[in-house]
């Protein structure tokens, strides 16, 4: 099994060139943040997620994380390594400077969150949770409530959770069930959640559970749910821990993948009622998760690219060692010297990438949007709106073939668990399912944020791609040129999938939703691509030290549009077919 080394140089890159953190970082509050202290923090976190986290993957995959009587615990080591994140600040990153965080913005924390994916995702979602619940407590909290829980959960003593799933309810949370009464200050609520990632474990002495339920006169469907925090252990005015709340794991699943992270079936209100505090207006609770989910989401796309390079590096270095056939000269040579497998290290590592890019991109986007409140801050946000569910719909489904490439690159050891390839392939499948599935991501992006304002604000993510194809073009090299020419009639394609889309009926659009999605991630994924070639030609020709780096980009671009980007092409035949035979499909009924 290969050791995982953070690629510091391409994240740098990225951060640093193809998105430009100085730029951001001058133009928001958080001016102090140099390039200088980001790559101190990368590579602190380099070393500890290499030392610390990455060796507890496969065991925490072998040993699981198990439940007795209400109790989990996680698999071995995962508490110790735990205990060194929080104690070296690492929760509170990207956290509000008032409550104890950092407050170093979505860019910069995003690589770190990429590092600690890579290296072991079941101990990362904790991560990922506590983040989305800090966020949605500081944009939708009281003031009393942030100083009784924020702190805490900044610091990572306390966890969080996100609580919508019920059996009846997954991708339709309009069917949730579970009920809070009002009682004085606080709420009583009963009810079951299943699935709930960290919902119960033995990492951190509190949980503060966010919970979506409906009070007894609320509306029907989504609009009469509201939020609650439902913490394990009752906090007192103090801040010191009281009694047991009336919430209990009542199960952990047994799943395909992520085996040390535990997904619960939490029980609330069995006894007297679980005590919940109302976060927010009532019946605005929906508003209130989607901050959560929103990040969720674009830390469920960072799996894409942080589970394909952890796959990568391992098929790699696979294909450097192990010998099949020969040369003319009749001698042995590794499998990396064989064309096709060389096209599946370029298949993974430029898809890698493309998905890197467009995260840590649409990661800038919400970081301007939160630190400077103008109409440019706005629009900025709603890019990063329009981009969120292609990144997590896109990169999802592109990181499991990324993965199962890594299987294939190995061959029948592929297989064997022991090698460690299939783990990735296993822990990778969940991405596309939690945090809304690819399809309710594809219906988020073309009814609610293509159709909802006929593809205005599309149109303006249209023209930065234009410009920036214009601005490669301009580069005067003959590759660049070939990229830049390959993009702008796949921009073309796109514009016209999305005019053929905005004429059919709702139903027609709902048939094609993921083709389109798909259309468009692969198209976002060439536009990345198309400003590496473009930073990647302004420094082939300066004769700099780290000449070979751009070339090297500059062929991964190339390679990325001749092979991977005629799939937008693809999709563009199905998404300008009638889907006829999708809504004729009656099975059974034949
Ligand atoms: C390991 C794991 C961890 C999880 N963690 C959490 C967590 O921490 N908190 C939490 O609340 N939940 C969590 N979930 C639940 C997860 O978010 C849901 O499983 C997911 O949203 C899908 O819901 P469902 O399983 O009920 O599938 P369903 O909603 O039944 O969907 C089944 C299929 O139908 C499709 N479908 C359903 N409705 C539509 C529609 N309107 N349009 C088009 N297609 C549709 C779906 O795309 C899917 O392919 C987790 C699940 C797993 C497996």
């Amino acid at each position: 099994m290969t050791r995982y080394i953070a690629p510091l140089r391409e994240m740098q890159f990225v951060i640093h060139e193809l998105v430009g953190l100085q730029r951001t970082a001058c133009r928001t509050s958080n001016g102090n943040l140099c390039a200088e202290t980001v790559d101190m923090l990368l590579d602190e976190a380099a070393r500890f997620t290499q030392e610390v986290i990455a060796p507890l993957n496969a065991t925490g995959d072998r040993d699981g994380a198990h439940w007795v009587n209400g109790n989990v615990t996680t698999p071995p080591g995962f508490k110790h390594a735990y205990q060194r994140y929080v104690e070296n600040g690492w929760n509170a990153l990207r956290c509000d400077p008032q409550y104890g965080g950092h407050g170093i913005g979505h860019l910069a924390a995003i690589a770190v969150e990429e590092m600690l994916a890579s290296a072991n995702l079941s101990f990362a979602l904790i991560q990922a949770l506590n983040m989305g619940a800090v966020e949605a407590l500081q944009l939708s909290a009281s003031t009393p409530i942030k100083d009784r829980f924020l702190a805490e959960l900044v610091a990572g003593k306390w966890t969080g959770t996100m609580n919508l799933t019920e059996p009846q309810a997954g991708s339709d949370l309009g069917a949730i069930r579970t009920r809070a009464i009002a009682e004085g200050e606080h709420f009583r609520l009963y009810g079951q959640k299943c699935f709930i990632t960290y919902g119960e474990h033995d990492l951190a002495e509190n949980i503060l559970h966010l919970v979506l339920a409906r009070t007894p006169d609320a509306p029907k469907g989504t609009r009469g749910l509201s939020l609650f925090l439902v913490p394990k252990y009752l906090v007192n005015d103090d801040g010191s821990l009281g009694d047991r709340n009336d919430v209990c794991c009542i199960s952990i699943e047994h799943k395909l993948g992520i085996h040390a992270c535990p997904t619960a079936t939490l029980s609330f209100g069995d006894n007297q009622g679980a005590i919940g505090y109302l976060i927010g207006d009532l019946n605005a609770g929906l508003r209130y998760m989607f901050i959560m989910m929103n990040l969720s989401r674009l830390n469920s796309a960072l799996q894409g690219p942080a589970l394909g390079e952890r796959a990568y590096q391992q098929a790699l270095d696979y294909a450097r060692t192990r010998a099949q056939g020969s040369n003319s000269a009749g001698h042995p040579v590794a499998i990396i010297q064989h064309a096709d497998v060389k096209r599946m290290l370029l298949m993974m590592t430029s898809q890698v990438e493309a998905m890197r890019a467009l995260v840590y991109c649409t990661a800038e986007r919400l970081d301007i949007a939160t630190r400077i409140g103008d109409e440019e801050g706005e629009q900025q946000l709603r890019r990063a709106e329009l981009l969120t569910p292609v990144a997590k719909g896109w990169c999802t489904e592109v990181g499991q073939e990324v993965v199962s490439l890594g299987v294939q690159v190995h061959g029948g050891v592929g297989y064997i668990e022991e090698t460690g390839a299939a783990q990735h392939l296993r822990d990778m499948r969940i991405a596309s399912i939690y945090e809304g599935t690819t399809g309710i991501q594809a219906s988020d992006l073309l009814l609610r944020k293509v159709v909802s304002d006929r593809g205005a604000m599309l149109m303006t993510l249209l023209t930065e791609m234009h410009d920036a194809v214009d601005s490669l073009a301009d580069k005067g090299s003959p590759t660049g040129g070939t990229i830049a020419l390959a993009l702008r009639a796949a921009i073309v394609q796109f514009s016209s999938s999305v005019d053929h889309l905005l004429g059919q009926e709702r139903g027609v659009q709902s048939a094609l939703a993921v083709p389109f999605l798909m259309q468009f991630g692969y198209l976002c994924g060439g536009w990345m691509m198309v400003r590496s070639a473009s930073i990647a030609c302004e420094n082939t020709t300066s004769g700099t030290a780290f000449e070979p780096f751009y070339a090297a980009k500059l062929r991964t671009a190339l390679f990325y549009t001749e092979h991977v980007l005629p799939k937008a092409a693809a999709y563009a035949s199905t998404v300008n077919s009638s889907a006829r035979c999708v809504l004729d499909f009656e099975p059974g009924l034949d």
